[in-house]
């Protein structure tokens, strides 16, 4: 290994994943989510793959995400949906860029923007919330949107192409009630008459297990990175892979003797003597500093343990009596099949999901491709 921190990135597996979500959500249409670097794993390569693999439309939270795909040439449908108070929305439709809009303010903007391009039936969404109380407008303001929306189609400047909603994944009962509350949108919407051709509710996690929530197209996020939603359901079980492993090599080998404190603060001393193991990568690189004395990593086939905080660049894992030496490849976390920690795993340390494991990689971590 001649890079010092790497997480390689199997575009194959991200492409059989949605392959294999689209089986089991039974999608009519699937959105990719691509925000966020891809969760990290690298927006532009990502995107590129999934479009290939049939990918219906990519998604992205802001414009800025969506620009990056254009300038990067690629020519895919966008929706994004999260937009602060000096969005770009003509940027955003000079690129073809699809936005949802969240208020009467962000649909005013988008018809301004519209306007000022002299495009006229540009595809628009309306985002509604229906109980997160986050993104999304709520339940008692859709109707003035609704009925702006429907004058600005008169006028022909914007066309509602699209509705949307997201759930809580708290439990059925309140997803189902989200839906309900979608349904009750979906069709006030209808009334105030607009004519919205996709309908969307669901990320990984309600495309999964709510059938109801389907609609007539998913938005999938962290399922095409081979990561599940779940506590309670593994990838495996799932039928996806992980597409990052994260590895480094040792970069020292040490022998100590039984009370030797390791790292800053001693939070651990050995018990007896041991060999340790340094790894090149800290919180500088993402690795939670939380997960200090309980991530793993895989070396030579073994699973060794943490031991002391993780600092900025490094951390130290105890190998005990096994053979180890400076350059052993040590791999971090990866696809659990192949007998190397999961991404789960280091969640669990640092009592987080495996969501934010992968998505806050620093720079410093780079990211090779591989099954392109
Ligand atoms: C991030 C996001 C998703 C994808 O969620 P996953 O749980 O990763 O599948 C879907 N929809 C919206 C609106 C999102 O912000």
């Amino acid at each position: 290994m001649t890079v010092l921190r790497e997480a390689t990135v199997d575009l194959a597996a991200i492409a059989e994943n949605l392959r294999v979500l689209r089986s089991s959500t039974q999608a009519t249409n699937v959105l990719a989510v691509v925000k966020a670097d891809a969760y990290g794993h690298g927006a532009v390569p990502v995107a590129r793959t999934l479009v290939a693999a049939g990918a219906d439309m990519l998604g992205t939270a802001d414009i800025d995400e969506a620009r990056a795909l254009r300038g990067a040439g690629i020519d895919a449908p966008i929706l994004c949906w999260l937009h602060g108070p000096d969005a770009d929305f003509e940027a955003a439709l000079a690129q073809n860029i699809e936005v949802a809009v969240s208020s009467i303010e962000q649909l005013n903007a988008v018809a301004d923007a519209a306007r000022r391009l002299r495009a006229s039936d540009v595809p628009v969404q309306i985002k509604l919330d229906t109980g997160l109380s986050r993104n999304g407008a709520a339940p008692e303001l859709a109707g003035a949107l609704f009925a702006r929306a429907a004058k600005f189609e008169a006028e022909r400047v914007l066309r509602v192409r699209g509705l949307m909603t997201h759930v809580s994944n708290t439990a059925p009962a309140e997803d189902l009630a989200q839906v309900a509350q979608f349904e009750n949108l979906v069709a006030d919407a209808r009334a105030a008459g607009l004519r919205p051709d996709v309908l969307h509710a669901a990320a990984t996690a309600a495309a999964l297990r709510i059938p109801e929530s389907r609609f007539n197209l998913v938005r999938l996020g962290i399922g095409l990175y081979g990561l599940t939603p779940f506590d309670d359901e593994t990838s495996q079980q799932l039928g996806i892979r992980p597409a990052m492993t994260l590895r480094a090599p040792v970069a020292a080998v040490r022998r100590v003797p039984a009370g030797a404190g390791i790292s800053y603060g001693f939070t651990h001393r050995t018990s007896t003597p041991t060999t340790l193991a340094l790894i090149p990568l800290g919180y500088g690189d993402g690795i939670p500093r939380q997960a200090s004395n309980g991530g793993t990593v895989a070396i030579r086939g073994r699973i060794v343990a943490n031991v002391g905080r993780v600092a900025m660049d490094q951390f130290v894992v105890d190998v005990g009596d096994a053979p180890v030496e400076v350059g052993d490849e040590a791999v971090l976390f990866g696809d659990a099949a192949q007998g190397v920690p999961s991404a789960d795993d280091w969640a669990n340390a640092a009592s987080t999901i495996n969501y934010e494991i992968v998505t806050r990689l620093g720079s410093r971590v780079v990211r090779r491709y591989e099954g392109a």
